[in-house]
């Protein structure tokens, strides 16, 4: 049985534009895609993780393909990938399906599910709300239908959290309406161990378009593409900051935007792909060419205002290399799940890849070792327990997404963290299921930002500038046994 709060496509694997990264080119090697990840993770990648990860990657892409996905292919060469190049890679290794990667896994997973004969249930718009445990062991979910007023329970044999990413729980992000952590909150409530949450990374270039209701990501390979950042006054500002200048890594980047757009008082700086051929530009980015002229920029003639904003969450719920939690019975994968991957930041296209290569390996060993024998599957059954809702729940996720853009944002301090968490504290606890998962994850991100007290990856802490070796070490968060 599948469970979705959303619709079908509405996760952000649906939204991923750049690609998925693997190394499939003769002159590439393990050892360089190794490499540039842990350089990425400025310490904290878990190398054994990162092996599997990176020598994985082919086989993962084999298994794509084999299920539907078409990735661009070469213009000369159909037999061999149309190869992308991005900020933190030494080569080109980002396969893509034009600027629409992610959509086009989406599209091939959902109609293999449709295709195959294993009598998967898959229900939309339905929210878990919270995991079952008996005996120590995880056998199911509280779910809530939406516009029921009631709560079910759903019993399963081996469950996967697999709720995506947290970038919602930030006032401006890229992510979809349901990636608001919840899985963070339901994760901890349940006793699962929480690592790396601190780690959030904020896109620097988020198409700067204030009629957008939903804001729209210029994927990293429009700078891998020759795209270069300008201030208004057209100087290339990242000539100063870092030797790979516009194609520096993404906090770098994000966080000299962020610097550019308080020195000029302006609301977003520029990013130009002017100098490449329109036609190239149509034909790698068809996405981003439509999106922008929808909003009047047409990106071969004009420069593209980007800001940054609330991206992916490194962190998650702990797991180890098949993806089991500290929970019997539990599983989590893709973004909501901490393989240790990537470290203090990710390396660019690095989570797609990460949600394939650990989502495999938990159907591996959950088939080997899970399916619990003793467990009788009742599909669904009432819990009959009433749930309570709030009108005005959107007027109070702002509050915490306001909270955390000003105090736990792309540049931080200890006070701010701190006298943030205090405003998250005397937030109505209200016992609003979507909100109370809301708040709670959000208020983990804080503890976790409160914990490092150094700057690394994506911690950057103004009275905490420097690396810090003695916290050259996880920092898990586990509630205590009642
Ligand atoms: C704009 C954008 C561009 C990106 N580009 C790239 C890229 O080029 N390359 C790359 O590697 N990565 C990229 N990423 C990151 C990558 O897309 C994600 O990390 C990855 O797709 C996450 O997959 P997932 O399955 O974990 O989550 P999702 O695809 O977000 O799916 C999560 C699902 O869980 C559901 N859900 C959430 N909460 C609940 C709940 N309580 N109950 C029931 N269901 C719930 C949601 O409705 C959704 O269907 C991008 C992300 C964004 C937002």
């Amino acid at each position: 049985m599948l469970l979705t709060k959303g619709a079908k496509p509405d996760g952000s694997t649906n939204y991923a534009q750049g690609g998925i990264a693997a190394v499939t080119s003769p002159e590439d090697t393990f050892e360089s895609h190794i490499a540039d990840t842990l350089e990425a993770g400025d310490g904290l990648c878990k190398k054994r993780q990162v092996e599997i990860l990176t020598k994985n990657a082919p086989k993962a892409i084999e298994q794509l393909i084999k299920w539907g996905v078409n990735f661009t292919t070469a213009q000369d060469d159909a037999n061999s990938f149309d190869l992308h190049l991005e900020g933190g890679h030494s080569f080109r290794r980002i396969l893509h399906t034009a600027d629409l990667t992610g959509k086009e896994i989406m599209r091939a997973l959902l109609a293999k599910l449709k295709r195959s004969s294993q009598g998967i249930d898959f229900i939309e718009r339905s929210t878990v709300l919270d995991l079952i445990l008996q005996k120590q062991r995880c056998v199911g979910a509280v779910v809530a239908e939406q516009d029921a007023k009631k709560a079910r329970a759903v019993y399963a044999k081996t469950v996967v959290l697999a709720t995506g990413g947290a970038g919602r729980l930030w006032l401006h992000s890229t992510n979809p309406p349901d990636a608001c952590g919840e899985g963070i909150s339901i994760a901890y409530r349940a006793g699962a161990a929480l690592q790396d949450l601190e780690f959030m990374q904020f896109h620097p270039t988020s198409l700067y378009a204030p009629q957008l209701k939903k804001t729209f990501l210029i994927s990293e390979a429009v700078r891998g593409f020759g795209g270069i950042l300008k201030n208004h006054k057209g100087e290339e500002f990242m000539n100063n900051v870092h030797p790979l200048r516009s194609l520096a890594p993404r906090d770098i980047v994000a966080r000299a935007i962020l610097r550019e757009m308080q020195l000029t008082g302006k609301d977003y700086m520029y990013l130009d792909v002017t100098h490449r051929k329109s036609k190239d530009i149509k034909t790698h980015f068809p996405n981003i060419y439509a999106k922008c002229l929808e909003c009047k920029i047409d990106i071969a003639k004009d420069w593209i205002p980007v800001v940054p904003a609330a991206h992916y969450m490194c962190g998650g719920v702990l797991v180890d290399s098949y993806s089991r939690t500290n929970i019997k019975g539990l599983y989590a994968c893709g973004e909501i799940s901490a393989t240790g991957v990537h470290g203090a930041n990710r390396l660019a296209s690095n989570s797609l890849l990460e949600s394939v290569v650990f989502a495999l390996r938990a159907c591996e060993d959950m088939k080997k070792n899970c399916l619990n024998p003793d467990f009788q599957l009742s599909p669904l059954s009432t819990l009959n327990s009433q749930l309570s809702t709030l009108r005005n729940v959107s007027k109070l996720k702002k509050k915490v997404q306001t909270v955390m853009w000003e105090h736990c944002g792309i540049v931080r301090s200890m006070e701010g963290l701190r006298s943030g968490f205090e405003k998250l504290m005397k937030l109505e606890k209200s016992s609003d299921f979507e909100f109370r998962n809301f708040l709670e994850s959000a208020m983990l991100v804080m503890e976790s930002a409160l914990k490092r007290k150094e700057s690394r990856g994506l911690q950057c802490l103004t009275d905490y500038p420097e690396k810090n070796p003695r916290y050259l070490k996880h920092f898990t968060i586990k509630k205590h046994p009642e």
